[in-house]
């Protein structure tokens, strides 16, 4: 049935968009009519004696609390009861949906999908592929739909952006046999700030996102990168898990494999030291001892050689593969740097570009060095690749992913 103009009038348009980590709850309410933001929230520390929960209203002052909060699902109900308490509860007629952020959607969730028991039990199939991500996901999920059980629960997938990069770039070169019956292979993550990010990026250049190849650098505390042809993403840097590729925060990005072999045997090291060392003791972190990139530049200005390397072998990484994606994309249009150090860092965008003007890659010193929290070009005029910062924003993804759904629906 088609709505009416006067049911369009008065239809839902408001989206919560809920991030439920291994540790903390983040949500945010958008009305999908004018894209504001009406609340933010943050509970963190869940399952520890004190846990924090911040509340900040579009209208009004934030307001923190600091009480232990045992789980996800207690989490979920004490957010809820601040956005009550501003009149943006979960039985407000104004809410059409709640987008859920979830980590692992395998092979089946190409797209943001409705909720019903049948999704979830796909998703919690898919736990042994994200054991930390996808529990605490399905938790906010079932307590959001317990909230409200008549509200439109979608989940929007980190894998979903990636599920179009062809065969011949998701294999691993291992047996086959063995390889599909474990479901190893390269999922990538961060799907949905590469969507935005590389739609964004087409917007800038004021063409539609069918017309330009994009290779999306999001260099946060995690980071990977994209190729993005023609809106459609053909390779990407994560893979079985957000370990492969980049140098990260904490995370070593690629090694050669039989690394853990050597350690195991010659160093005596557990599968779940190994685990630690690679994802929590290894990227910046390993090599210098700090991961935040403000920290590592000012201890490189200061002139300390351990964080000189730790940069060299981040900038390293990060040309590596933007010539790898150049080649696989054949023409560049543009390169786009986002997330906390993509975002900030123009050291980092610089060395990530040096020495690529044959491939038409240049960043211009002032143009780089200038901060905006809106989307710019920082190479020069008439380069022939085009360099853009351009801030991510994975709720407005996820709320605009969810409405539609919806909406359409
Ligand atoms: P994210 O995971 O996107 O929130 O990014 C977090 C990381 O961004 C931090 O660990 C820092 O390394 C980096 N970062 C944040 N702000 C800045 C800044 N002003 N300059 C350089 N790096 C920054």
């Amino acid at each position: 049935m088609t709505a009416t103009g006067s049911d369009r009038a008065s239809a839902p348009t408001r989206v919560l968009v809920l991030n439920s980590g291994s540790s903390s709850v983040k949500y945010q309410l958008l009305d999908m009519a004018d894209g504001a933001r009406l609340a933010t929230g943050l509970v963190e520390r869940i399952g520890e004696r004190s846990s924090l929960l911040r509340h900040t209203p579009a209208a009004g002052d934030a307001r923190t609390r600091e009480a232990p909060v045992a789980d996800h699902g207690a989490a979920l109900e004490a957010a809820a009861a601040e956005l009550a308490a501003d009149g943006l509860g979960l039985d407000s007629p104004r809410l059409a949906a709640v987008g859920h952020r979830v980590v692992h959607g395998g092979r089946r969730f190409t797209e943001p999908t409705r909720v019903d028991d049948d999704v979830l039990a796909e998703i919690e199939r898919l736990v042994p592929l994200a054991p930390l991500h996808n529990p605490a996901n399905l938790t906010g999920i079932r307590t959001a739909r317990a909230l409200n059980p008549r509200l439109p629960q979608v989940a929007v997938f980190d894998t979903a952006f990636h599920t179009t990069v062809p065969e011949h770039a998701a294999r691993y070169a291992i047996d086959v046999a063995t390889a599909d019956e474990h479901r190893v292979r390269r999922y990538g993550f961060h799907g949905t700030s590469h969507a935005y990010v590389s739609r964004r990026t087409a917007e800038l250049l004021g063409r539609d996102p069918s017309e330009v190849n994009v290779i999306v650098l999001h260099l946060g505390n995690g980071a990977s990168a994209s190729a993005v042809r023609g809106g459609v993403c053909v390779e990407t840097s994560m893979g079985l898990t957000p370990l492969e590729g980049l140098v990260m925060g904490t995370r070593s990005g690629d090694v050669d494999p039989a690394v853990i072999l050597h350690l195991s045997r010659v160093a005596g090291m557990s599968v779940d030291d190994i685990d630690t060392l690679l994802n929590k003791r290894s990227g910046l972190v390993g090599l210098c001892g700090d991961n935040d990139m403000r920290e590592i530049r000012r201890r490189v200005d200061e002139g300390d050689e351990a964080a000189a390397l730790a940069f060299d072998v981040y900038a390293h990484r990060l040309r590596k593969y933007v010539g790898a994606y150049y080649a696989v994309l054949g023409h560049v249009d543009a390169i786009a740097f986002t997330a906390g150090v993509g975002e900030n860092s123009a050291p980092v965008r610089e060395a990530a570009t040096a020495g690529l003007a044959g491939l038409g890659i240049e960043v211009d010193p002032v143009r780089n060095a200038a901060r905006a929290a809106v989307p710019r070009l920082i190479s020069p005029e008439g380069s022939r690749v085009a360099v853009a910062v351009v801030p991510t924003d994975e709720e407005l993804e996820i709320a605009r992913q969810t409405f539609a759904l919806v909406d359409e629906g």
